[in-house]
């Protein structure tokens, strides 16, 4: 039995993994893949401290610290179900279960992807999911946005501060995001905005990104638009599918509800980073609620844990 199960392997389950190692306490680890997120990122120029890092090796990094403690790493498993035993029993897909006196969630998300050709193809060279993270590798440059949600519109103003100029592509007749992002949106000269837009293919030269094919769904018409930078902003799925059955309350989109200390509705239970109703999914916010949650676990067994 652990005193804190750890599941997910990316900047919010390392961080919790070490916060409560450090405790002096069972520290389990359970992750699909470790780095998460992390291992699919190129260039990470926002981390603070650390002016430019990539993914691949900040993953390398975070498993380094966490083999620094005692913490039993389960990796290639996954979570299939949480349920109140003894303990806190986490059943894994492949039909061991480990158990836990509390349990901390950090199975991270995933950016819903467009599924047109060249996508995969050019993600990374010029196909992008994250503004805050790679709004900058664009400037002076001409992106599009796909997806006129609040997300969607969110980018194309933060963007427009950044790159020459911003063409927003929205499937429905109309845009879905709040008035008053469209209002401002809509001010702002270097951004366009076509709705009844059908993405159809993301069209680059081998190495990048320079042209984007889509469908007037009115006419019928195909068209392009010539640019350097497509940012994708059509939902984040939380990878919580396995909560699904659970007691764990979680929002109509699948995140996992938690308080300003990362618990969540089951009593024991905590989460932290993109799975989690924690705003801004970034890798400084998952660690330090990744932190967080420890701490709550910590504090959690110290009141309520009998053995
Ligand atoms: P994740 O990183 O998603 O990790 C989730 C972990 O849970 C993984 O180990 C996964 O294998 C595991 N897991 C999932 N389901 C299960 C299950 N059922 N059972 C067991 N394990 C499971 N952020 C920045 O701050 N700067 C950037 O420059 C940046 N660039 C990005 C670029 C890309 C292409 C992407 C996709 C994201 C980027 N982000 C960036 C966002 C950042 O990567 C995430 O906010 C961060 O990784 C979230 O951390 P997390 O630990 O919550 O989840």
């Amino acid at each position: 039995v652990y005193d804190v199960l750890v599941v997910g392997g990316g900047p919010a389950g390392a961080a919790a993994a070490i916060y409560a190692a450090r405790k002096g306490i069972r520290t389990g680890l359970v992750a699909e893949r470790f780095g998460g997120q992390v291992m699919d990122t190129v260039g990470i120029e926002n981390f603070i401290s650390v002016p430019y890092t990539e993914g691949p090796k900040l993953s390398a990094a975070l498993e380094q610290h966490v083999k620094e403690y005692g913490v039993d790493i389960i990796t290639g498993q996954r979570a299939a179900q949480i349920r109140r035993d003894n303990h806190i029993a986490v059943a894994l897909e492949s039909g061991a279960t480990l158990n836990s006196k509390s349990v901390i969630l950090a199975t991270g998300a995933r950016w819903r992807e467009l599924g047109v050709p060249g996508e995969a193809e050019y993600r990374t060279k010029g196909v992008a999911y994250c503004p805050h993270c790679d709004g900058p590798f664009f400037k002076g440059k001409k992106v599009a946005v796909i997806g006129g949600g609040n997300s969607g519109i969110e980018a194309a103003i933060d963007l427009a501060g950044i790159v020459e100029h911003v063409t927003v592509l929205e499937f429905a007749d109309t845009l879905r995001a709040d008035d008053v992002l469209v209002k401002k949106a809509k001010s702002l000269s270097n951004i366009d905005i076509i709705t009844s837009a059908q993405t159809t293919e993301v069209i680059g030269d081998g190495s990048k990104v320079t042209a984007l094919a889509y469908k007037d769904r009115h006419s019928g018409e195909q068209k392009q638009l010539a640019l350097s930078g497509i940012f994708v902003q059509i939902g984040l799925v939380p990878n919580t599918g396995f909560l699904k059955e659970s007691e764990i309350e979680l929002t109509r989109f699948g995140e996992v509800i938690v308080d300003t200390k990362g618990a969540t509705s089951m009593p024991g239970v905590f989460a932290a980073g993109d799975a989690t109703t924690v705003p801004y999914k970034q890798i400084i916010i998952s660690m330090g609620t990744g932190a967080t949650a420890a701490l709550s676990a910590f504090d959690y067994l110290i009141r309520y844990s009998s053995d």
